[in-house]
């Protein structure tokens, strides 16, 4: 394996710092630095922009961000073990590199960083949604992040790219289209991973667009896109009947037949719901 950094390679850190992989913190490590320069590359402009990756692990895409140029990268991990080998990389690439020790769910990250900021990550599978989630639903838009370079396990990448009338379309599929670009850029065998897992891993590359493409309230349109596929297979009548009293005659104003079922309405549909909901709640 060619060396990008002058560092060991991975297989030798993880053997070296004895990184044997814990399933209950998602550990399915990356070990080709050819590969995790070609996901860093997928980030965008490194050179001008700050990144966060959560969960560093032994560092492979750590180091695939850092010969890529990035300009700084904040790297939060819960797993004590990996400091000693991420520190390593910290004294090869000075001033370029911080690392933080802890739970990514728990800590904010915002005071350690200056815009413009990249998120980039092989997140553990037990919070990856969770933390897409938060990302996408920030309490202000344009949000912190410019874009988001993120591995999940095929099947979540498929339901965030998702387009209505798809079976994968849903919840995550609004989510992520609403206010950002979404595509899936790369995908990746079980094979690059140390220990293999049973699944393919999908990039999604998710860039933040300056505003919504539609107008809507955010929280108006979560709670309506989340009832209205809490029960996909059921007409919109009658999943969205206990939102509002008069919810057939909304639906019909905003051009959307009552007999309609979720995965068939597309963003613009639910915005001009959402819309209408709210103007008729008073
Ligand atoms: N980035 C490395 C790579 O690509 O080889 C490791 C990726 S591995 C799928 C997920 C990493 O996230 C592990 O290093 C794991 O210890 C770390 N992790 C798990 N839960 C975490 C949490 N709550 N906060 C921060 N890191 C976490």
């Amino acid at each position: 394996m060619s060396s990008i950094d002058g560092l060991p390679p991975l297989r030798e850190v993880i053997s070296t710092h004895d990184l044997r992989a814990k399933k209950q913190l998602g550990q399915n490590f990356l070990l080709d630095l050819n590969l995790t320069a070609k996901i860093a590359r997928q980030a965008g402009d490194l050179t001008g922009s700050d990144i966060l990756e959560i969960g560093p692990g032994p560092g492979g895409l750590t180091r695939g961000l850092l010969a890529e140029g990035a300009r700084h990268v904040l790297a939060i991990e819960k797993d004590a073990r990996a400091l000693p080998a991420l520190e390593q990389i910290v004294h090869a690439y000075p001033g370029r590199l911080q690392v933080i020790h802890g739970d990514a769910l728990e800590i904010d990250p915002l005071s350690h960083l200056t815009p413009p900021i990249r998120v980039a990550a092989n997140l553990p599978y037990n919070i990856g949604t969770e933390l897409l989630i938060r990302w996408l639903t920030p309490p202000d838009w344009p949000p912190f992040w410019q874009s988001l370079t993120l591995m999940f396990q095929r099947e979540v990448a498929e339901r965030i790219v998702a387009q209505p009338g798809q079976k994968a379309y849903g919840r995550l599929s609004i989510l992520a289209q609403w206010r950002s670009e979404a595509r899936i850029v790369m995908s990746i065998p079980p094979e690059a991973f140390v220990p293999a897992p049973k699944i393919h891993s999908s990039v999604v590359q998710i860039t933040a667009l300056p505003k919504p493409r539609f107008p809507a309230d955010p929280a108006i349109l979560s709670r309506i896109v989340a009832t209205a596929f809490n029960q996909r297979r059921k007409m919109l009548r009658s999943s969205l009947r206990g939102l509002h009293p008069e919810m057939e005659a909304i639906l019909t104003e905003a051009g959307i037949k009552p007999t309609a079922r979720a995965e068939e309405i597309g963003i613009e549909g639910f915005c001009t719901l959402a819309r209408i909901f709210e103007a008729r709640s008073g």
